[in-house]
């Protein structure tokens, strides 16, 4: 008996008619035999309450629908709070929360995206990270410049007329050559 019953609510015929039935379409005879069914058949009982709730929620969901009317001014109220909701966007504090929004919407279409994306922003990343190497590495240059060219001028000032145009203009010349110079030796380094 009991072995009968788990192989009844294992598969049970009977739970295609629970909509049917809830609906008003059985026969009598029909409806007697179900309701005998049901008084011994868990599974088609929970799934009667299941589709019961549903119903429920179906009205409820379909009578306050009913209930909701729209006022006679509500376009009017829509655009003035669409519109004080843009002015909003003047302060910029909004502004950044904006820019947040849109930077984040950005960031899930390239997840969404398939592999090509990946591909176009691995190579920008690559590039910026390029880019970074090289501006740091001709930050440093720069720094080393500017350090050596200092102390060359420290020694030199004791000695040599610094006071002359001609030695300064010739001094800051060479000076720009050699950072042009160093800088192209490193983008060919870098680039290969
Ligand atoms: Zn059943």
């Amino acid at each position: 008996m009991n072995t009968q019953t788990a192989r009844i609510e294992e598969v049970c015929s009977h739970q295609s008619d629970l909509a049917a039935y809830l609906d008003g379409e059985l026969s009598p005879g029909e409806e007697l035999e179900l309701e005998m069914h049901l008084a011994a058949c868990r599974s088609c009982g929970d799934e009667l309450n299941e589709q019961k709730k549903l119903l429920q929620a179906l009205d409820y969901a379909l009578e306050s629908d009913r209930k909701i009317e729209l006022p006679a001014n509500f376009t009017r109220v829509i655009v003035a709070n669409a519109e004080s909701r843009v002015s909003g966007l003047r302060r910029p504090q909004e502004r950044f929360k904006a820019l947040f929004v849109c930077v984040a919407l950005f960031l899930l279409i390239l997840l969404g995206f398939g592999s090509e994306v990946k591909t176009v922003l691995y190579t920008f990343v690559k590039f910026a990270d390029q880019l970074l190497a090289v501006c740091g590495f001709a930050w440093n240059l720069f720094y080393d410049i500017a350090v050596g060219t200092t102390v060359i001028l420290r020694s030199l000032s004791h000695r040599v007329v610094f006071h002359s145009s001609i030695f300064f203009a010739a001094l800051t010349g060479f000076f720009v050559v050699l950072l042009l110079v160093f800088s192209r030796v490193a983008l060919r380094s870098n680039r290969s």
